[in-house]
């Protein structure tokens, strides 16, 4: 709630004191956040005034998907999936460190850690956010695309901003920002998501994973969602604005928290109620009709390690 009261704070054009807290790094400010920034009222000095740059860093952890015998994927697919979200995962350490973020990793080699410890991790820090990489795959291996999961509200501007950057730079198709209540995302209490970052199972896809210039491409774009994240529009009515304007905008999304899945079912009364509210103004109706049904089979094959502990 803090946050969002910050976010507003910010996107009113109201740089109180209070708001740097909600600004990103200091070389993606522009000059007139810079100037805010630089000069404090002097009611925001009586309180706790950071001086620049001893702020408090914010930490990001980061969850490469499976590992160890967890391959991810399908059965008998050739490119491994845990490999390849803990190289994008490596790549984005050194892009959000090279940004002057405090990066944890959930994992850093090939070894598998419960969805339960990985959890804990992130939840075990106050001032972060947490971001899963993961790759597709289903039996169709005509399906492509990007996709980026959220959960709770307030990881939506985060989610948004990850998939504008991600969907924007990559050459594969863009299947959309999902709400979905995967285990990583429903119980972390921080603003948390989960990326695909395309289907190893479409060969032109896995062709691009394969490539260490695509994993990278990949990795700075996740960091550019996650340096912008507090510049993304508070609706999405607000995609119009001038161009030169830093904002990002929000990202529609497709609610897939009442979508049947025996996996989900199977928890769903420990989902909390209040962040149930309808969404039904802003729900996407998929063209794709393929897009259930796959998503469904890649569930039932694979994501069962997703979603239970
Ligand atoms: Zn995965």
């Amino acid at each position: 709630m803090r946050k969002y009261f910050l976010l507003s704070l910010l996107l009113a054009g109201s740089f109180a004191g209070t708001a740097v807290y909600a600004l990103p790094p200091p070389s993606s400010l522009s000059a007139r956040e810079k100037r805010a920034v630089a000069t404090p009222t002097p009611i925001a000095k009586s309180r706790v005034v950071v001086p620049e740059g001893r702020r408090p860093s914010t930490v990001v952890v980061i969850d490469p998907g499976h590992g160890g015998f967890d391959r991810g994927g399908i059965p008998h697919q050739r490119v491994p999936e845990s490999m390849m979200n803990l190289d994008v995962a490596q790549r984005l350490k050194a892009v959000l460190q090279a940004y002057g973020y405090h990066v944890v990793m959930t994992r850093d080699s090939d070894v598998f850690i419960p969805l339960g410890t990985r959890v804990a991790i992130a939840n075990s820090y106050r001032d972060a956010i947490f971001v899963c990489i993961h790759f597709n795959a289903t039996p169709r291996s005509s399906a492509s695309g990007i996709e980026t999961y959220f959960y709770s509200s307030q990881s939506l501007p985060l989610a948004s901003a990850i998939h504008y950057y991600v969907a924007g730079g990559a050459p594969s198709a863009n299947r959309g920002v999902r709400r979905r209540g995967f285990f990583v995302l429903r119980r972390t209490t921080i603003p948390s998501v989960l990326v695909e970052c395309g289907f190893l199972t479409n060969p032109t896809e896995a062709q691009y994973a394969q490539s260490v210039t695509y994993r990278q491409k990949l990795a700075e774009e996740i960091g550019r969602g996650v340096r912008e994240r507090s510049m993304v529009a508070s609706s999405s009515t607000s995609n119009r604005l001038a161009a030169n304007t830093a904002t990002v905008p929000l990202q529609p999304f497709i609610d897939q928290t009442h979508y049947h899945d025996p996996d989900l079912a199977r928890s769903k009364h420990k989902r909390s109620k209040s962040s149930s509210k309808s969404t039904s103004s802003k729900r996407k109706h998929s063209s794709d009709s393929d897009s259930g049904s796959e998503t469904k089979s890649k569930k039932k094959k694979s994501k069962s390690a997703n979603t239970e502990g």
